[in-house]
């Protein structure tokens, strides 16, 4: 469990959202997965009936919203930088950034990550990317761990040791 991930209750949460919401994340309720146009809008919406009761479902189980909007985060992530760059080492912002420009992202503030960069260490910990932290930022390379890239590996070593002995 990362730091600060465990450990929020219901209110912390609810208000974390809250004030995210009005803040970096331009009026975006990820709860209800509704986008305001402006302050007043999200203000609205905080208020709205609809919301409260979500902020119900959310307050019995924050743990269990955090933990399902952490992984989709992630995997919509790692489908970024696989699908687009496959193993090529890249700048972590600059993956983040086409992972948001589609504009049904999931939000990382409703995840357990405060930051890309603890998202990118978490990643590291976990063996899925190679993380290396530079003065410009984080640099991340995707590891290929599917059977198919593990057996071209197997195949280009037995290749090269063939190509040795003869
Ligand atoms: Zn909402």
């Amino acid at each position: 469990m990362s730091k600060g991930g465990g450990f929020l209750t219901p209110k912390s949460i609810a208000n974390r959202i809250k004030a995210k919401g009005l803040t970096k994340l331009k009026f975006y309720c990820q709860v209800c997965e509704k986008a305001c146009r402006d302050a007043n809008g999200f203000k609205c919406h905080i208020t709205s009936e609809s919301h409260q009761r979500q902020m119900l479902l959310v307050a019995a189980n924050p743990g269990r919203y955090i933990h399902s909007f952490s992984d989709q985060f992630k995997q919509d992530f790692l489908s970024v930088l696989s699908h687009s760059h496959g193993t090529k080492r890249m700048f972590a912002n600059q993956v983040y950034q086409e992972y948001i420009a589609d504009r049904n992202h999931l939000h990382m503030n409703a995840t357990r990550w405060t930051s890309l960069s603890e998202f990118v260490k978490h990643l590291g910990r976990e063996g899925i990317c190679h993380v290396e932290e530079t003065e410009r930022g984080w640099y991340i390379t995707w590891i290929d761990n599917s059977p198919k890239a593990l057996e071209r590996q197997a195949n280009s070593f037995l290749l090269l040791k063939k190509k040795r002995s003869s």
